[in-house]
């Protein structure tokens, strides 16, 4: 049994899909108290609705929450296996006079419900089977009707939510329907089997979304019913897409995993989930997992929306990325490379100071690893594209053939092959041409790297390499060509 001083928090998700972000900021928020106060990080998987929970997803949510570093601190517990538990609170329940049978089949219920929506008004549960004489009730049973369990909420009063986050929040009990603990086929209802759980895991405080607030009252009150220990809420606010609409599919994908398969760090993924709604009272923005568990606190998490601005995690991971020393970004770099097709495990160890070079040159200009890969790419692999709007800047309408060839030339007499040497070459053969160092820089840097703009060009170009320039200008020379081809063409074919 868990001290009864010891924090015990738990994150429940249902395994319906990926892990998305508003499920991982509740899940990093939980682990973050848990750490914090020396308590317990538990995890539960809500997966008693067949239909939509699924292995996979369960599986996924593990994935994701282990590559974010949020282990739990005992083996997960599955509502998928434990109905009998549910069967046994509820007999509890009944047996105290806080829950009911009710016969009210679904068909009837809903025409009700309808009934109700025609005269524009709304409905609840109107407690048809809520004091029925034990007769009554008999003969149900013994006719095997079809029943569900009801909780008997109080005709009066009002159940107060006092959470962490939004203060006191009142709910008039009047306002709150008979509402359904056992389905007809006796599966539990989310609030039943939430709330048994959280009792039977000795969980202390929840800290889950705020969409979860209207929920709460209905749980308070089964824990009452039940004599048990009310836990500590805390709501946490929503999160909303740049419309201010509550972010969801509709905003694009918003899964963990997704955003591991873009290349984000981890870390920076944890970062921005904490600034959802939390922050440190200063401007600071940096913050690694260590220094969150010091400094995060329940107090100091905004009871207002926060809003999702994948620009500012884009701009945070950027940051990581070009922190981390290169080593670090390694393997992930590799794996990168390697979906890419060019990385060859034979030349690994040749290749690896010369890529750890490759990352420390593009690291800092790399928003996400797979940037940075596309990034080293064109050092390793011929076959990289020319940016579209690299090439109508810089060499769309302009003659380059001539003075790109005469580079490919001046460039196989550059010795030693270094920054300084490639600079005065680079300088002269341009003004030979009487073209500014850009015009003359601009293809070229198209020519090795495919874009517009890059680390300095000579340093870009001497760890590139003698041999691998030339392959590269040579292709970009078959480029001007048919360009100038084409142009040729089109003049021949106007005039
Ligand atoms: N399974 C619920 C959800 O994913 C959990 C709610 C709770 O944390 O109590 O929203």
């Amino acid at each position: 049994m868990p001290k009864s001083s010891e924090v015990r928090v738990r994150f429940a998700p249902s395994p319906t899909g990926e892990l998305h972000v508003g499920g991982a900021r509740t899940a990093l928020f939980n682990w973050l108290y848990a750490r914090q106060n020396k308590g317990t990080f538990l995890l539960r998987i809500e997966d008693t609705d067949e239909d939509r929970s699924s292995e996979e997803s369960t599986q996924g949510i593990f994935t994701a929450l282990k590559w974010l570093g949020l282990d739990s601190d005992e083996d997960p517990i599955y509502q998928s296996t434990r109905s009998d538990l549910y069967r046994d609170y509820v007999s509890l329940l009944m047996n105290s006079g806080n829950a009911y049978y009710c016969f009210c089949s679904a068909e009837e219920i809903e025409a009700k419900r309808q009934e109700a929506v025609e005269k524009g008004e709304g409905w609840r549960y109107d407690g048809t089977w809520r004091d029925r004489s034990p007769e009554d009730v008999q003969a149900m049973l013994d006719a095997g009707a079809p029943k569900v369990v009801r909780f008997k909420v109080p005709e009066e009063g009002t159940t107060v939510v006092d959470d962490q986050i939004h203060g006191e929040v009142s709910f008039g009990n009047e306002n709150l329907e008979d509402f359904t603990l056992l389905r007809s086929d006796e599966k539990p209802t989310y609030h039943l089997s939430n709330v048994v759980d959280d009792i039977e895991m000795g969980v202390t405080h929840v800290i889950r979304g705020a969409d979860h607030l209207p929920n709460t009252p209905k749980q308070i009150l089964v824990y009452e019913a039940l004599d048990a220990k009310v836990p500590v809420f805390a709501h946490l606010p929503l999160i909303l897409g740049p419309d201010k609409k509550r972010l969801s599919k509709r905003h694009g994908a918003t899964s963990v995993t997704h955003f591991r398969s873009k290349g984000y760090l981890s870390g920076a993924v944890i970062n921005y989930l904490a600034l959802l709604g939390w922050s440190p009272g200063d401007d600071r923005e940096i913050f690694t997992l260590h220094e969150l568990t010091k400094e995060f606190s329940l107090d100091r998490v905004n009871s207002s929306n926060a809003e999702f601005d994948v620009e500012k995690l884009g701009w945070l991971n950027g940051k990581y990325i070009s922190e981390v020393p290169a080593g670090e970004l390694m393997n992930s770099v590799r794996d990168a490379l390697s979906n890419r097709g060019c990385w060859q495990e034979e030349l690994e160890m040749e290749r690896r100071d010369y890529i750890f070079a490759l990352i420390d040159l593009w690291q800092s200009r790399s928003r996400t690893i797979n940037e940075l890969a596309d990034n080293i790419a064109p050092f390793l692999t011929e076959a990289f594209p020319y940016l579209p709007e690299a090439l109508a800047e810089n060499i769309r309408g302009k003659d380059l053939l001539g003075p790109v060839e005469a580079l490919r030339e001046g460039l196989t007499q550059v010795d030693p092959w270094n920054q300084e040497e490639l600079e005065v070459t680079i300088r002269q053969l341009a003004e030979g041409f009487e073209l500014e160092a850009s015009e003359l820089i601009q293809p070229c840097r198209i020519a090795v790297t495919g874009k517009a703009s890059s680390p300095g060009i000579f340093e870009v170009l001497e760890l590139m390499g003698r041999e691998n320039t030339r392959v590269r200008l040579d292709r970009m020379i078959r480029y001007l060509s048919k360009v100038k081809a084409a142009q040729e063409g089109a003049t021949a074919v106007g005039s």
